[in-house]
């Protein structure tokens, strides 16, 4: 099958390289992203070619950054999550369009799949023996489990406190598991030094303008499930941002090959208060991001000093969107208003998006009419301790209908004639 990637591009100055493990601009250091010839999709690519394709993100291979024209990607099954119709949610908000795209129900169980997928595909393509992370947990568990299904030798690089579902989710795949005593971002900078020492594949670090295409998917797939539209508006959640930007630039390159028409999609942006370096530079109507420590309970969007900080926040402003900071108390709240309307269990990265969601509803800032789609980034079984004590309806009884008679506290039957 054809290729469409072409070169890398500075995001900054537009300078260009050749595609490979690198990530930084030549010229002036500026992140590299993917350049593809939009033209020849546009030329090639049909709605049908991909309704036909594989139920996986890779049903959209023209739009991703295959090296080889055969090129066999690294799939777990990955993608093609549901878009619910959330009404009752939506009712509760007063709201009326309202869809969630769940997509905490992918293989490792969080949206890193999808890029991971990709950046594994271009790990092995291009020769790479070791695959690894820098991670707040969720891309840990990706890397893990599709270095085991490529056949690749994995290191993991996570912050020692992380929670202990996500590092028994990565475990089990076997990778080395190395446990930094410090931040993510100090992680982020010794995994920086080793992807230089030891020439291994981070997916995040030198192969990140691959794996950070990976997201796009999760525009492509909402356009498809509304039947080839984009949606009115897009709350989005934000650790480095990456994942905003790549739900943006999905929808404009469908309308650019002509599979969608061009639609301004508003992208609002959402962040745990303890953790907001973004929101808050918009608060401040600056682009000077300044760093953060990070002091919440959702962990995996816990990046004090985001990569693509500058990008998310133009992307934003442009569209008209919002971003909004959320309180740990607000994040289990939109947890569980989540799973009790709509059936659905989040992490706390989900409970950002939830609770950005319900404050964007109750300050009017979204309009009855929009087509608003909230994304679901990750399963909520990976945080549990969010939950512990805050959920009181465990009742221990006897084994007898009295018992339970009692604890329902009503009396429909006497006791005698129900009597064990
Ligand atoms: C990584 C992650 C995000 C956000 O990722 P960025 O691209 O770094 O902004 C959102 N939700 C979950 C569950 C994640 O694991
Ligand atoms: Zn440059």
């Amino acid at each position: 099958m054809k290729t469409y990637a072409r070169e890398l591009v500075c995001r900054v100055c537009g300078a260009t390289q050749p595609l490979g493990p690198v990530y930084v601009c030549d010229e002036c250091f500026g992140p590299l992203e993917i350049r593809y010839d939009y033209d020849a999709i546009a030329a090639d690519l049909r709605r049908e070619e991909i309704e036909r394709g594989p139920l996986s993100l890779w049903r959209y291979r023209a739009l991703l950054p295959l090296l080889r024209e055969d090129s066999q990607p690294v799939d777990i099954g990955t993608g093609m999550t549901p878009l619910v119709r959330a009404e009752r949610l939506a009712e509760r908000l007063g709201l009326r369009h309202l869809y969630i795209k769940n997509d905490a129900v992918n293989p490792s169980y969080s949206f890193k799949d999808r890029a991971v997928s990709v950046a594994t595909t271009a790990a092995r393509d291009m020769g790479f023996d070791t695959l690894a992370c820098a991670s707040t947990g969720n891309l840990a568990n990706s890397v893990a489990a599709h270095a085991a299904r490529a056949g690749l030798r994995a290191v993991v690089f996570i912050p020692a406190d992380l929670e202990p579902n996500k590092i028994v989710a990565s475990g089990v795949y076997g990778p080395m598991i190395v446990a930094v005593e410090g931040t993510y971002d100090d992680v982020n900078r010794l995994a920086t030094l080793v992807a230089e020492e030891y020439g291994w594949a981070f997916v995040n670090v030198n192969l990140r303008p691959f794996y950070a295409e990976g997201a796009k998917t999760l525009a492509y797939e909402v356009a498809e499930a509304l039947g080839w539209q984009a949606p009115d508006h897009v709350i989005v959640p934000m650790a480095s941002g990456a994942l905003l930007c790549k739900i943006a630039k999905g929808f404009r390159e469908l309308a650019q090959v002509g599979l969608i028409e061009p639609k301004r999609v508003r992208v609002s942006g959402a962040q745990a208060r303890g953790c907001s370096p973004i929101v808050t530079a918009l608060e401040q109507g600056t682009d000077q991001i300044v760093p953060q420590t990070p002091n919440t309970i959702a962990k995996s969007l816990a990046i004090g000093t985001p990569a693509d900080g500058p990008f998310a926040i133009h992307e934003i402003r442009s569209s008209n969107g919002r971003g909004v900071a959320v309180t740990d108390d607000e994040i289990v709240e939109g947890i569980k208003l989540l799973a009790e309307t709509e059936g659905l269990f989040t992490e706390t990265a989900g409970g950002v998006t939830v609770a950005a969601l319900k404050r964007l509803a109750e300050q009017g800032a979204l309009d009855q009419d929009e087509v608003v789609v909230v994304y679901i980034t990750g399963n909520g079984l990976k945080t549990p301790d969010a939950l512990e004590g805050r959920l009181n309806n465990v009742v221990t009884i006897g084994p007898s209908l009295v018992d339970l008679e009692r604890a329902l506290g009503t009396q429909r039957y006497e006791p005698e004639l129900v009597a064990v």
